[in-house]
């Protein structure tokens, strides 16, 4: 027996607030997390499947244009507008979407903005007019951002993990032949659904997506670092351990 104050606990009670104050300290930790962020990294650096982690994880909203276009071109989002039909044309080229079509959809999606947990931008902004006009939008809607994640991998490394990448026809997730294979193979873990390849992950595509990626989403890390918010993160190594270094730098930045 002790006593607490005025109260007198035994073992079993100390051990029980004991277990309530760790999960305190433990959900106080995790409010305090930097998590309204933008992911940036060539494409193949692994944003997504960090994205995907940190939202089953921390209830983190994953907001990501690429698979918007996706479901649309799959047929199982938006109707197809001209817009959306000529945004595909561009997709499928590898060349970037016009900007005017890419704040359309982000602003259809601004709840996720609002989510309580924060949100993980994937592959928006990816030009700077986008990085200008996503600052607007948040100041609009009375938020601000936390950090701007760089991930960051050698060119030799982003080829093989385009070239390995499979992913579900349902939307269901990202795999890779060797770093992420389904349970079974060439099969989605959770549909069942027969794995595809990115029609924009053809070596032709890669080249022009590439380019796309020099020549206009790089500058975007100069300009989140004269924010003071980028973030940079090797992202070698395997998916667990990129998360963990993602994690902790979310942690240290506060
Ligand atoms: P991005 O969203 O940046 O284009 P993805 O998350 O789709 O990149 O990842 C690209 C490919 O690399 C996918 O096949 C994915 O399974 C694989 N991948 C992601 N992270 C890692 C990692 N840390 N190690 C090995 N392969 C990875
Ligand atoms: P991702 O899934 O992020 O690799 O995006 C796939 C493709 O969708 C890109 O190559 C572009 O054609 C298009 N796209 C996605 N997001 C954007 C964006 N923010 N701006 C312009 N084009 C985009």
């Amino acid at each position: 027996m002790v006593t607490v104050g005025a109260v007198t606990i035994d073992g079993v009670q100390r051990k029980r607030a004991n277990r309530l104050l760790l999960a305190a300290r433990r959900s106080r930790a995790r409010a305090r997390l930097l998590s309204r962020l933008v992911l940036l990294g060539p494409p193949g650096a692994g944003k997504g499947t960090q994205a995907e982690v940190l939202e089953r994880k921390f209830g983190i909203c994953h907001l990501s244009t690429g698979e918007i276009l996706r479901d649309v071109a799959a047929g199982n989002g938006l109707p197809q507008t001209s817009a959306l039909k000529s945004a595909l044309r561009y997709m499928r080229r590898g060349e970037l979407v016009p900007d005017a079509t890419i704040l359309e959809l982000v602003r259809e999606r601004r709840d996720c903005l609002h989510a309580h947990q924060g949100f993980a931008l994937d592959g928006f902004p990816r030009t700077l007019p986008q990085a200008r006009a996503l600052n607007r939008l948040l100041l609009q809607e009375g938020l601000t951002l936390d950090a701007a994640l760089e991930f960051s991998l050698p060119m030799e490394q982003v080829i093989k993990r385009l070239s390995g990448r499979r992913i579900c026809p349902n939307g269901h997730g990202v795999y890779h032949l060797k770093a992420r294979p389904p349970k079974v193979d060439e099969q989605c873990d959770r549909c069942g659904a027969k794995l595809v390849r990115r029609e924009d992950d053809r070596p032709e595509v890669v080249r022009a997506r590439m380019n796309a990626y020099e020549k206009s989403t790089r500058p975007l890390i100069a300009f989140y670092k004269e924010q003071g918010l980028l973030i940079t993160i090797k992202a070698q190594g395997k998916p667990n351990e990129v998360f963990t270094r993602t994690v902790n730098a979310l942690k240290r930045n506060l």
